[in-house]
């Protein structure tokens, strides 16, 4: 048995939390906010409520093994509700589509709202992402990173080589497939699920919408929240301890290897293994000692770019939407743009600076669910627009005078040219920035996703979860392989594989 520290309360610490105390070994979890979950967080006021982080599950199998693994079942403890419509689209030019939740459904689907062949070639580029899927999800999703190791197991076979198409971004490929310029602003936003260019990441990223094409979008009645709770009583049931307001300051290395941590409050907790859930960038530039054996990954981090972030409105509505979906995603004129003004610059080589996006894709998430809202006069929304990271100084400044609800403004008033006016419903609004999300779960910058995909190395240049410093291990969105909540609890099923039970 080995007595085991995890920094940080996110889904992945919680998870990989769950597995070793499963596994006989002694857990300690510390997280410095008053509350476990990290970017899973919760808002509640008047009867309203909202998750203010993630609104959408994909991949429940990846919760199922978990719960599984650890004790009763996910379907007994957190039942999962399967949304139909998945997703509703609006274009600018006023063409709207809802993208049935189940696949056999969607050609048709697409063929009728967007005109015949849509349904088509949609249909061609899922068979080549499912093609992709089966070629990475073991060797890559599910298993450590081992720099040409993981390469090589990508590589069996040269057939499987050709089908991730390495060398070709995403929207490269979308643009070989695709001749609508609706589907192609559809696909490209699933470059936005690790807060990437489209123009930069790699074309393997298609694995994305077939995950959520294949295995469904799904919802948590009560708010996805509940799922880090069931996550955190799940680890506590198997002999873990939680700590919050425990901030970690400083990880200790003695003799070449860990061997515990010391908090803010000068505690210092003694252990064989510690597990870090706190961003990858905080973990190798801050709370490891300099002269710990880390070149590579800070290397590594000094080369990738960092995800984009969000900007959130808690929108406390009276009243209902006819028709309504529980996730709509309003497109702008021009989706280029977009990604121009999150990352600086036109493409690979501009440098324009990164600002707010004047005239951002819009995303309403209106769960219909009772414990969300007052009574049933009344909605909870939350919105979100891709916003780039809080950089005083160098960057965006999200927190200069009126920036925040000057930029609220904006938002609501895009939603209401394109045909979603709820200015005169909202009892109050809420906003959040990148630099809300930065102070609350400490995500440097406030950046989604820890790095982004952008670039052809990026994903093998992630941190790995096996750290160089021996009994150091990462775990969550800032580590391989990466951001959202199936990737994380992957994480942590490798890290409790790496680390083995007691
Ligand atoms: C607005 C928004 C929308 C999103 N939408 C989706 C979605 O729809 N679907 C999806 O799958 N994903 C979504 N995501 C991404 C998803 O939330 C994250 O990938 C996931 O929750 C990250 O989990 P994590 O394990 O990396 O930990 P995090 O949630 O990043 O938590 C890390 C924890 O570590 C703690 N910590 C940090 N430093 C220390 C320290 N020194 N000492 C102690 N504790 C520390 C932090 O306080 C935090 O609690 C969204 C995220 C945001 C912000």
């Amino acid at each position: 048995m080995a007595r085991v520290v995890v920094i940080g309360a996110g889904l992945g610490g919680l998870a990989a939390a769950a597995r070793l105390a499963a596994g006989g070994h002694e857990v300690t979890v510390l997280e410095q906010a008053p509350q476990i979950g990290g970017k899973l967080g919760w808002y509640a006021r008047d009867g309203h409520g909202f998750d203010t982080g993630p609104s959408l599950i994909t991949l429940p199998q990846v919760f199922e093994d978990l719960f599984a693994a650890t004790g009763d079942p996910l379907s007994t403890v957190l039942p999962l509700r399967r949304l139909d419509p998945a997703v509703a689209y609006r274009f600018a030019d006023g063409t709207t589509t809802a993208v049935p939740g189940h696949r056999e459904a969607i050609a048709a689907r697409l063929d009728a709202d967007l005109g015949p062949g849509s349904g088509a070639q949609w249909t061609a580029l899922l068979t080549r992402a499912e093609a992709m899927w089966r070629a990475t999800e073991q060797p890559f999703l599910r298993s450590p990173l081992a720099g040409a190791m993981t390469l090589a197991r990508l590589a069996r076979n040269t057939a499987d080589l050709r089908t991730i198409a390495p060398g070709r971004t995403l929207r490269g490929l979308g643009r070989h497939h695709l001749t609508d310029p609706r589907l192609r602003m559809l696909l490209d936003r699933y470059a936005t699920y690790s807060g990437s260019d489209p123009r930069l990441a790699p074309a393997a990223l298609l694995t994305v919408p077939y995950a959520e094409q294949a295995f469904g979008s799904w919802y948590v009645p009560g708010g996805l929240r509940r799922l880090p709770e069931a996550v955190a009583d799940r680890a506590v049931e198997r002999g873990a301890v939680l700590r919050t307001e425990a901030e970690v300051a400083e990880v200790l290395v003695e003799g070449g290897r860990v061997t515990g941590v010391r908090l803010a409050d000068g505690e210092v907790l003694r252990a064989d293994v510690v597990v870090c859930n706190a961003d990858a960038t905080t973990l190798y530039r801050r709370l490891l000692p300099a002269q710990a054996p880390a070149r590579g990954p800070r290397a590594a981090l000094r080369r990738v770019t960092p995800s984009s972030s969000g900007f959130v409105l808690l929108l406390a509505l009276r009243g209902r939407t006819p028709g309504l979906a529980h996730h709509t995603v309003l497109f702008p004129a021009d989706h280029t743009a977009e990604f121009d003004a999150l990352f600086g610059g036109r493409g690979r080589r501009g440098n324009d600076p990164k600002r707010p996006v004047a005239d951002p894709t819009v995303y309403i998430s209106a769960p219909d669910d009772p414990a969300t809202r007052p009574d049933d006069d009344s909605e909870s929304w939350f919105v979100l627009v891709n916003a780039p990271r809080h950089e005083p100084g160098s960057g965006v400044d999200w927190t200069a005078d009126g920036r925040a609800e000057a930029y609220a403004d904006l938002v609501l008033a895009r939603m209401a040219a394109r045909g979603l006016d709820v200015r005169d419903r909202v009892r109050w609004r809420v906003v959040r920035t990148p630099a809300d999300l930065e102070r609350e779960t400490a995500s440097p910058g406030g950046s989604i996703y820890g790095t982004s995909s952008n670039g052809a190395r990026a994903a093998f240049l992630r941190p790995a979860n096996a750290s160089p410093v021996p009994g150091l291990f990462l775990v969550g969105g800032s580590a391989h392989p990466g951001g959202g909540l199936p990737l994380v609890t992957l994480s942590a099923e490798i890290v409790a594989g790496l680390i083995g039970p007691a």
